[in-house]
């Protein structure tokens, strides 16, 4: 794939993970079969946590193309593993035609607070993306964080950081989902301001219950505006709570669109309603 292509029109995508049954898996393709009518650039497959997931995401990944004929877009990360077997993986995943890549560090093993990569491993995303380059033949996106990354010492030094992945040869950033749109411009001037101009697409997550809000933000660290929050917590029913985070999801939609953004990376959670209402009125 290549991004400057895809976001040379305004393009959608849609993240999802792995279902853990078959029945999981039927219902997941009836979602993405609903949302084909926003004819996405691709649909990304997140990668569990130490690779625990890698078979699946790959397998989905080809079924996907095969399935539903939209690109797929794997999410790759060097937890766990040496520079050999990372080499192993990414042949596994050339040779099954999966060639478009969301290159991750990972996040450290639950019992674990820091990251620490095998004696051949990598330390950062940005040398895997070095990696996967010298290896060619893939597109390679990297992760970007609006409110910075929550175990970065500041914001500029995570732009620091994100600039570095770039120059190691990645050609578009997904971010994270955040709730405040400065925070995202905020982040495409700073890098900006250091030259970089590949497509910063913002990562767009509905929110559609209350239990999600904690533990959206013990994930990402991301904020959500006071206002927003009380709403979503004083909201009588699942259905009230839905359209509340539904419509601030729009509104975040409209207002990006309107300053030029070029795509939304949906964060679906393998669900079709809530992020197909927010497409419906923005698009
Ligand atoms: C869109 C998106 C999709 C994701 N999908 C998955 C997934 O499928 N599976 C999964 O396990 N996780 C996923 N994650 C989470 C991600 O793995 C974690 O956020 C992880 O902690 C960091 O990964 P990274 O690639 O951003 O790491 P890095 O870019 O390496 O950054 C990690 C930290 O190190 C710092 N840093 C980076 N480079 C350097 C350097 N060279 N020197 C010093 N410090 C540096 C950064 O500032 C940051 O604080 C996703 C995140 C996003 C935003």
């Amino acid at each position: 794939m290549n991004f400057k292509d895809v976001y040379s029109a305004f393009a959608v995508s849609f993240e999802i993970f792995p279902p853990k049954t078959p029945d999981g898996e039927i219902s997941l393709f009836d979602e993405l079969t609903s949302l084909k009518r926003f004819n996405p650039a691709f649909i990304s497959v997140t990668y569990g946590a130490g690779g625990s997931t890698r078979d699946k995401t790959f397998d989905l990944a080809v079924k996907i193309r095969e399935r539903l004929s939209i690109t797929p877009l794997i999410h790759f990360t060097c937890v766990g593993s040496g520079a050999p077997v990372i080499r192993q993986h990414l042949e596994t995943a050339k040779q099954r035609g999966l060639t478009d890549i969301l290159a991750l560090r990972g996040d450290p093993p639950r019992d674990s607070v820091d990251f620490i990569p095998p004696p051949d491993g990598f330390s950062h995303a940005n040398e895997l993306v070095a990696f996967i380059r010298s290896i060619g033949g893939f597109s390679v996106a990297v992760a970007g964080y609006p409110e910075k990354h929550p175990q970065a010492a500041s914001f500029d030094d995570d732009v620091e950081h994100l600039k570095m992945k770039i120059d190691a040869g990645a050609e578009c950033i997904l971010t994270q989902f955040f709730f405040r749109n400065e925070d995202y411009f905020r982040l495409v001037d700073a890098l900006a301001s250091k030259g970089i101009h590949v497509p910063v697409i913002p990562g767009m997550l509905p929110i559609t219950s209350v239990s999600q809000i904690e533990k959206f933000a013990d994930l990402s660290g991301a904020v959500i505006p006071p206002g927003l929050k009380e709403r979503l917590l004083t909201s009588k029913t699942p259905d009230d709570t839905a359209a509340i985070g539904i419509e601030h999801c729009i509104r975040q939609c409209r207002d990006l669109k309107k300053n030029g953004v070029k795509g939304f990376h949906m964060y679906s959670l393998n669900k079709s309603k809530a992020v197909g209402e927010v497409l419906d009125s923005v698009l």
